[in-house]
């Protein structure tokens, strides 16, 4: 993590030192934001939220370890102590986080998309990691606050950061790409999400292309090529994006840079074969096409730092995701489980239908799917338009849950049997009908908005008798 002394923090953050005479020389240790983490020797940086102010803990803070603090002038006067003032803590946060990387010798890797970020991050990982000192986003921490963060935990001799960038609308991606200033940067793809705040897929997909504003003059841009909005964007007179940026397509379709030549579906994976990588097939322990789609990306990163072939495979085959998506859980009555219910969008719920309808040899097949929230006007169209997206014969039975899914439902009952379609409002309900329905060499599906906590209903059948 960042180390410097105190006299330096305020001068990277464009701070005052109060009392520089006897805390100049004070060296101190990474910085944090959440007053109950106690870390001593660090630097405190009050952020102002809706509900609290960070303000109010900062003497405190300073009491049981903190090396100094980020004071924001407007709030009245500062305690005594190690404090250094701002204008504004957030944007020292990042201004400081935006100095430290610039001085830096790592490369930056940055991931926006609506879908697959996560994922993408952690093949990016894989790979990267088997060649290079790699430091990444930890869980979700992709916004304002958590990428200025994971940049500031950075150790100085980290090769390549890998950076989460996530959104809830338009002008957010360019601040953090700004602060980042990517070397290399991926959009994995435009979906729905977020279509509430931003109103149709075309601004969607502007505020992805916002990646590109803040990137090195010579960067990379590597996007799905499948989704035409990207080019046009780019091609948009108003799209700001480096003279020099080279771009690299990846995706389905053959008339992209990198396309998928071979996939076989393995019982732990997808074993397959690309235009780029020629001879080598790779084998990916994650389910569904979608995840060879967020390979490609990672291994268009991975070629362009260099990673020889045989490291790559080597990177993918001891990938470990960050938790909760399509996971794959045996219960103890030897039930199959696919837990998704970390998110749902309706491309990410297509993509996971897509791999339930795609597994062979379980007996029975049944997909349980939540409301999607924070779609807007359209999401009753969009629940409507996944049940009309199951395929009949590959799939036994769609169980729906929420107000929202319930148009999953009414979609799915257009071409599937009335008794294989059943619309839950009832948690409780659902989970006692699964019980009693499911049986061993069976495989179950859950895909929701996380709000609609979905886990409760795996928990039980895990370990239901
Ligand atoms: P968040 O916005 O919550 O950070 P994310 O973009 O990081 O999401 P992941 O966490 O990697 O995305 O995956 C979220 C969901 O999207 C998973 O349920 C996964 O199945 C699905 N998904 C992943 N990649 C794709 C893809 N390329 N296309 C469609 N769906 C995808
Ligand atoms: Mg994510």
């Amino acid at each position: 993590m960042i180390k410097r002394t105190l006299a330096q923090l305020a001068e990277m953050c464009g701070g005052t030192l109060c009392d520089a005479a006897a805390y100049g020389e004070t060296l101190v240790e990474g910085v944090y934001t959440d007053s109950r983490k106690r870390a001593v020797g660090s630097l405190f940086i009050p952020l102002v939220g809706e509900r609290f102010d960070g303000h109010e803990f900062v003497p405190t803070c300073l009491e049981t370890g903190a090396a100094a603090a980020l004071w924001q002038k407007d709030h009245g006067t500062a305690p005594e102590g190690a404090i250094i003032l701002v204008e504004d803590t957030l944007l020292a946060l990042q201004t400081l986080a935006s100095a430290y990387l610039k001085k830096s010798r790592a490369s930056v890797v940055g991931i926006t998309g609506s879908n697959g970020k996560t994922t993408t991050k952690d093949i990016v990982d894989a790979v990267l990691s088997t060649t290079y000192k790699v430091h990444k986003t930890q869980g979700n921490f992709n916004n304002h606050i958590g990428l200025p963060l994971t940049v500031l935990s950075m150790n100085e001799d980290t090769e390549i950061i890998i950076l989460e960038m996530g959104m809830s609308g338009r002008g957010e991606i360019e601040v953090l790409s700004k602060i980042a200033q990517p070397d290399v940067a991926i959009i994995t793809n435009i979906g729905e999400s977020h279509l509430l705040q931003l109103g149709s897929r075309l601004e969607i997909a502007r505020a992805k292309v916002e990646i590109a504003a803040g990137m090195k003059p010579s960067g990379v841009l590597i996007y799905n090529g499948d989704e035409p909005l990207i080019a046009q964007v780019l091609a948009e007179p108003s799209t700001i994006q480096p003279n020099n940026m080279q771009r690299v397509t990846f995706g389905l379709q053959t008339d992209n840079d990198d396309y998928p030549t071979g996939i076989m579906n393995a019982p732990s994976g997808v074993v397959f074969t690309s235009k780029q990588s020629g001879e080598a097939a790779y084998t990916l322990p994650l389910l569904g096409t979608h995840n060879v789609v967020n390979c490609l990306a990672a291994l268009a990163v991975a070629r362009h730092f260099e990673v020889k072939s045989e490291q790559i495979a080597e990177g993918l085959s001891r990938l470990k995701l960050t938790g909760m998506r399509i996971e794959v859980l045996q219960s103890s009555s030897g039930l199959t489980i696919l837990n998704d219910a970390y998110n749902a969008s309706p491309t990410s719920m297509k993509a996971a239908v897509d791999v339930l309808e795609g597994l062979r040899g379980y007996r029975f097949k049944v997909a349980v799917l939540g409301d999607m929230l924070e779609l807007g006007p359209q999401e009753k169209e969009l629940h409507y338009g996944i049940g009309a997206y199951v395929t009949p014969d590959k799939m036994d039975m769609v169980l729906t849950y929420g107000s929202l899914a319930a148009s999953i439902a009414e979609g799915a009952k257009q071409h599937m049997p009335a008794e294989a379609v059943l619309a839950f409002d009832n948690k409780e309900e659902l989970t006692r009908y699964l019980m009693e329905k499911l049986q061993p060499k069976d495989v179950v599906l859950f895909k929701a908005s996380r709000g609609m906590k979905l886990e409760d209903v795996v928990e039980a059948l895990k370990i239901a008798p």
